[in-house]
């Protein structure tokens, strides 16, 4: 049978333009189709202007504390519009580079959505069927609000955080993830008063239980007003803002209330079913080790399938399934020791196992150590560093590595090798430290704090 295209790709962020560019630059005739920017949510609305407002949210402390450093700086104030032109600016010229490079492979794009009518073909919005060998879907996810709770079209989600036309004044972030908690430190940085509720007992589930801990009581003490075991009850949109009454009884009012309760995939209204397509509880497709769905023409990577829910996860699994299809190397995405940061400030980085998992499948020993760093006990700031190492007491595997601290997601991008290479706490031991940093205790610890037989 003939088709238009080897490859359709839905979707272009982070794992369908990498599928596409790849497969288009191996000679084969590939198409995509992006509804709303090239680039996907790392590139518009996601990591990367998070990661700027990270930097932007991070100058005001850096001030206070250049100042106990002896410098005379007066603060003045942050201007969001100009900022908020910066960023936007920044976003087109990066969706123009995506789009850029995704043509000068050879990749056709269409500027629509697409949806699947049967096993090879696709419908575009305007009405056009194209049919392709292989599809690759790729459309990611989308965050999604409670709609139990009264009120709840007053609040935003993090599509729309980047676009509010200025900075609130006061704060209301609901849930718990990372992106709940990085968004709490980055509008305490830029000046607000900002509060974060949580409905579980404790913020970051999923982490290591200790690192948790650090955490919160991290972002408590810089001034974000964290409560957990907290829900929100309703939202009014009353004369002076958003009033919102939590599960707890308490009330307040706040100019922006932001959910960050969760992502769900993209997959409503897809045509999954017309293709015969298998997807989860959730909505997320279903798919094997090599992405591949039921329906061996369609393949799926990135947040739609649900794995790991990150940029370079996502990447990854486009790479992989690019050598499975067209390369004829099989090939599984690793999905073990994906080492990750945390945004807040100071940052979390982490790679491998939590001390809770380790302990559940074998006997291990437990190093880890909380400090004021060198750059803070100068100017008797409280804030405390954390390292931690979880260690097979069989093997001395390295399982786990935990870093809080600032740039930590630089630091565990180094040591998720020696994780990912299998190295042993002696291995770590046997390095020399360099002195003086804060990363050196990774190398320095010699007693566990605590053995789980
Ligand atoms: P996406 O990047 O979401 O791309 C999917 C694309 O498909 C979108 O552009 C969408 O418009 C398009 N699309 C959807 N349906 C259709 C259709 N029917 N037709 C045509 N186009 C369609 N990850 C990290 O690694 N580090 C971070 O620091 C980080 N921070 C984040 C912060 C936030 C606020 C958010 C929301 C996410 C963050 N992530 C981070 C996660 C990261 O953005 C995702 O894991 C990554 O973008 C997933 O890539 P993807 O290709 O699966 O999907």
């Amino acid at each position: 049978m003939e088709f238009d295209y080897d490859l359709f790709v839905i979707g272009g962020g982070s794992g369908g333009v990498r599928a596409a560019r790849l497969t288009a630059a191996g000679g084969q005739k590939v198409a995509m189709a992006e509804e709303f920017r090239m680039g996907g949510t790392c590139v518009i609305r996601g990591c990367v202007p998070k990661k700027l407002m990270v930097f932007a949210s991070q100058y005001a402390a850096a001030a206070k504390e250049a100042k106990a450093y002896g410098w005379d700086i007066r603060m003045g104030s942050f201007d969001w519009p100009s900022f908020q032109t910066r960023l936007k600016d920044e976003l087109t010229r990066l969706e123009g580079i995506y789009t850029k490079n995704a043509g000068n492979a050879g990749v056709e794009i269409f500027h629509q959505r697409a949806t699947l009518k049967d096993p090879h073909t696709v419908q575009l919005a305007d009405g056009t069927e194209v049919t392709a060998k292989h599809i690759l879907v790729a459309v990611g996810g989308r965050p999604f609000k409670p709609d139990t709770v009264p009120g709840i079209e007053h609040a935003i989600t993090s599509n729309e955080i980047f676009d509010i036309p200025e900075l609130p004044k006061r704060i209301l972030i609901v849930g718990g993830g990372y992106i709940a908690s990085e968004f709490a430190c980055i509008f305490n940085g830029l000046g607000a008063e900002t509060t974060q509720y949580y409905r579980g007992a404790q913020i970051l589930r999923g982490f290591d239980d200790e690192a948790r801990g650090h955490i919160a009581e991290l972002i408590a003490d810089q001034g974000v007003d964290l409560h957990v075991g907290t829900d929100v009850e309703r939202i009014e949109k009353r004369d002076d803002g958003l009033w919102v009454k939590a599960t707890d009884g308490r009330e307040a009012i706040f100019d922006v209330v932001l959910y960050a309760t969760g992502r769900k995939p993209n997959t409503e209204s897809l045509g999954l079913e017309e293709a015969g397509v298998e997807t989860g509880r959730n909505g997320e497709i279903i798919v094997d080790d090599f992405s591949q769905t039921n329906i061996p023409s369609i393949y799926a990577v990135g947040d739609v399938t649900d794995r790991i829910q990150l940029t370079p996860v996502a990447i990854r699994e486009a790479v992989a399934f690019h050598e499975t299809v067209f390369k004829g190397n099989p090939t599984k995405p690793d999905h073990v020791a994906v080492p990750s940061a945390i945004f807040t400030q100071p940052e979390y980085g982490s790679v491998g196992m939590t001390e809770e998992q380790a302990r559940d499948e074998r006997p291990v020993e437990v190093y880890s150590a909380a400090f004021r760093p060198m750059q803070n006990s100068f100017i008797e700031k409280n804030e405390r560093v954390m390292f931690k190492l979880i260690v097979c007491a069989e093997t001395r595997k390295v399982l786990g590595c935990h870093i809080i601290a600032p740039h930590a997601g630089e630091m565990i991008q180094l040591a998720g090798v020696a994780v990912k290479m299998g190295a042993t706490k002696e291995d770590f031991d046997a390095t020399v430290a360099v002195h003086p940093t804060m990363a050196e205790e990774i190398v320095l610890m010699r007693e566990p704090i605590r053995v789980h037989a």
